[in-house]
Formats: structure tokens, sequence, C-alpha cells
């Protein structure tokens, strides 16, 4: 059996040896003669399992002590309209920063609780660039400001947290969560789906200053209150004990790899290669995002017309790579390189590329 490279933006590729632990655990996890998918999430075996993810993520990302790291179901975009529900007052103002669609989606999400401010918006720039944080116009009294870390569709992505004076930094990580040294206390709250640089679909991460935990916010059921998932360490209902399994065994894959120092060198070298195909081919690819704002982790690209890029797809296909079509919303193409792309597949992408140019271009 030969592996793909697979470059979908999520779900997307898992380490290997992940994915052979967990075949090789599924039928009989540690011994205890069930898969820990079949085990009660109450029981010593998944309360261990959960906890030691828990003590794992917060080794790789240095999460501080007064920070609470909850396990959540609904995907990032659940956690767009908690935030609101949890953070704000009613009809309280929250700062939004647009870069792209993720941006808009978390809008989407709050609108019904929050009086949305957009204090400033890269849209008429096609989302090439994010607005310099000297022109944003930031609200007094603002519940919190709200960024996209990394747009996985548009490919701009942040160097490092914004100041943004009093109000606490809410930060949208699903694309970029670990693939570099975060400073966590620069934040008020950083969220995740797994699927894209943690592991497995159906599970989420939230990391939040515990300190925020007491704000009432508004009326909202238990089950949608972060308070009561920090106080029963996630399990108010059954969570998605598989999932936390899954990215269990690929935060340590992570660790054991050298962590999100190692993962910042690897990207970056990824990240340079398809930049530097793309830059030199005179043209024949296109990337417009500006070099200083240009995602590590989702790089979209274009080609001169749609029938070349439909040829690609297929090609690239043919060549054992995987999932470089564009998202619908920009078209063209996309390559996503999260901590799993080995730099073999990036360089099998490059090669590729100028392959495609010499019989195409
Ligand atoms: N934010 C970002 C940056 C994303 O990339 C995605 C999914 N691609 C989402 C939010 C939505 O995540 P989910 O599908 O887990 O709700």
């Amino acid at each position: 059996m030969t592996r793909a490279y697979n470059f979908s933006a999520g779900p997307a590729t898992l380490p290997e040896a992940v994915l052979r632990q967990a075949q090789a655990e599924m039928l009989d996890w540690n011994g205890v003669g069930a898969s820990i998918v079949e085990l009660s999430h109450r029981g010593a075996e998944f309360m261990a399992v959960a906890a030691q993810a828990e003590a794992d993520l917060r080794a790789l990302m240095s999460i501080p002590d007064d920070y609470a790291v909850l396990f959540m179901q609904g995907g990032a975009t659940t956690q767009q309209a908690l935030l609101a529900l949890n953070f704000a007052a009613p009809g309280q103002r929250a700062d939004y920063v647009v870069t792209g669609h993720w941006s808009k989606t978390a809008i989407k999400q709050a609108r019904p609780y929050v009086d949305v401010h957009v204090v400033a918006d890269g849209e008429a720039g096609g989302f090439r660039d994010i607005p310099p944080r000297a022109q944003w116009a930031l609200s007094p009294g603002a519940a919190y400001v709200h960024i996209t870390a990394n747009e996985t569709i548009h490919g701009v992505e942040y160097r490092g947290a914004p100041d943004v004076g009093g109000a606490p930094l809410f930060a949208d990580f699903s694309s970029s969560i670990a693939s570099e040294p975060i400073d966590v206390s620069k934040y008020g709250l950083i969220y995740a789906g797994a699927q894209k640089n943690l592991g497995p679909v159906g599970i989420s991460v939230v990391i939040v200053r515990r300190e925020l935990l007491e704000r009432a916010g508004q009326p909202r059921a238990d089950i949608f209150t972060y308070a009561s998932h920090a106080a029963r360490d996630s399990m108010l209902n059954t969570p998605p004990t598989w999932n936390w399994y899954l990215l269990g065994l690929t935060v340590r894959w992570m660790l054991e790899q050298g962590g999100v120092e190692e993962f910042a060198r690897r990207n970056a070298a990824k990240a340079a290669l398809v930049y530097q195909a793309i830059d030199a081919s005179g043209g024949f690819y296109r990337n417009e995002v500006a070099p200083a704002v240009r995602s590590r982790m989702n790089i979209p690209f274009f080609l001169p017309d749609e029938a070349l890029t439909a040829r690609f797809v297929a090609e690239s296909r043919e060549a054992g790579l995987l999932a470089l079509k564009g998202h619908k919303a920009v078209g063209g193409l996309r390559a996503s390189l999260y901590n799993a792309m080995p730099l073999e597949g990036v360089q099998a992408l490059v090669d590729f590329m100028a392959d495609f140019q010499r019989r195409h271009g």
C-alpha cells in the first residue's frame, strides 16, 4: 500500500504513525480487551487518555495554568456563536477584524447576540492583505476583539498577536494551531477545530483565560456554557471519545517530533518551497497575497485559465497528490501544508508543478 500526499484543507492528512497506532489498538486498547471507543468516558481508562491529551497539549503549546483547556463538540463554527453568548452581555459591542471567509463566518454566528462592529475589513483589497493595526477603529468597552489567525481559504496569516489594548483578544486558530510557538498569554481565548493540525474532525479545543469564565454573558442553556464545561473537565455530557483519543495521539506525536519550535522550522521550509515555485514561474502560477502575511498553512494559487486548472487537479491526483482543488469561494488551486504534511510531500508537489509547467506552460 502506498499512501498519497494529501493536501486537503481539512479534514486533513494525519501522521501515518498515529493512524498505525490507532489501527493497532482498535480492537484491544492497552490490554483491556475492548476498544477505547467502547469504554465509558467516566471509566479510569478513558479518563487517563483524556487527562494525558490535555497535559500533552498544555506542554506542546506552553499553556499557562490560569487558562482552562476545553474539549468541545460542534466544530469551530459553534464556538463562534458561544463566544458571544458566554462573554458579551446582550447587545454589547464586540469588535471583529475581517480578513477573509472565516472572519465573516465568525460574524455571522455572533451577530444574533452582539452588536458586531467591524473594525477593519480587507475585502475591498480582495483579502490579499491584513489591514494594518494602525487603521483599526477599536471600540471602547468592547466585550472582546476577534481575529482569524489564519484564513484557510484566502491564505492570509497574522504574524504574532496584535496589541488590542484593554479588551481580550479572541482568535480562531483552527488552521494554524500548534504550527509554531504562540504566546497564549496575549490572548483571552483561542479556539480551533481539530481537523487540521490537531487530529480528527468532531472535537474542538478552546483555550480560555479562567477569569473570563466568570463573565455572565447572556441567557443560554448550561450545555452552551463554557464555565460548566470547565467545571466538569469537558464531560458535561458524553464527549467524542474517539476524537479525543486521536487528538491525544496526534499531540503526543508532535511532542515526540520536537514540538512547536520544530514544526515552525519545518512549516517555514515547506511554505518557502511552494511560494518559491509560484514566484519563479514567470506568472504561470500566481498567489497575490502580500508576502508579509502569506499563510504557511494554506497556499491558494492560480493558473492562467479554468481548463488548465481542471487539468492540474486531474493530473496531480494521478501523480498521487490529493485535494489540490481550491475552495469554491475563490476557485483555482490550494495546497494545505499542516504539521503532518512531510517535506517530501511538498517536494513532490513543487516537482509536479515544474513538470506541469514544462508540459502546459
Ligand atoms: N475557522 C477556520 C479558520 C476554518 O478553517 C474552519 C473550517 N475550515 C472553520 C472555522 C469552521 O470549522 P468547523 O467546520 O469545525 O465548524
